[in-house]
């Protein structure tokens, strides 16, 4: 079996908690420790092949954030989130993968996929899907948009994610 070391990383606030858990446990936790730092595992078939998902949910990514460093240096597969209904969260995510790629040995394969969760909630939208299609296209990775509340894409999203880490894998 193969084991895909994943992190979630992403403003708080954004859903990455809720994703997880919706992912893990098919359902939706409404409010959720924002400084819980956890390690969810889920064995999953995929194309054929099982995975051990070891996810790892994140808290606070900000530039002083003590524990970033072995997030970045621990993971494999980056699923990077902002909210759909928050600029600032998305205004987060090029700073985000860019630290990514500064930690990672081999950066030009560096395994991410970009996720704009809370489709949900169309009336608060404030980042077009257009906007984080075009971003994800610059970053040449998969792009989902997501809800956690109404599990919309999410099984998608991590499976895409394991699926970019064998292909960039291979690439190396
Ligand atoms: P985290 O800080 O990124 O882990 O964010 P959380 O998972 O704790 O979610 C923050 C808040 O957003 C909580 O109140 C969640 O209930 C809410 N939330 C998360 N995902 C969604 C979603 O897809 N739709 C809606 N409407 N609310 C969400
Ligand atoms: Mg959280």
């Amino acid at each position: 079996m193969t084991e895909d070391k994943l992190v979630v990383l992403g403003e708080s606030g954004v859903g990455k908690s809720a994703l997880i858990n919706q992912f893990v446990h098919s359902y939706f936790i409404e409010v959720y420790d924002p400084t819980i730092e956890d390690v969810y595992l889920k064995e999953v078939k995929i194309d054929d092949e099982w995975h051990l998902l070891n996810i790892l949910d994140t808290f606070e990514y900000e530039d002083y954030t003590p524990m970033k460093e072995i997030w970045l240096n621990v993971g494999e597969a980056f699923l990077i989130v902002y909210s759909i209904t928050s600029r600032r969260s998305f205004d987060k995510v090029a700073t985000i993968r860019e630290e990514v790629k500064m930690m990672q040995e081999y950066s030009d394969y560096v395994s991410i996929i970009l996720v704009g969760n809370k489709c949900d909630l169309e009336n608060e939208r404030q980042i077009s899907r257009e906007e984080g299609q075009d971003l994800a296209k610059t970053f040449n990775c998969p792009f989902f948009e997501t809800s956690a509340k109404d599990r919309i894409n999410v099984d998608e999203s991590f499976f895409s994610l394991a699926r970019e880490k064998k292909f960039q894998n291979e690439k190396r």
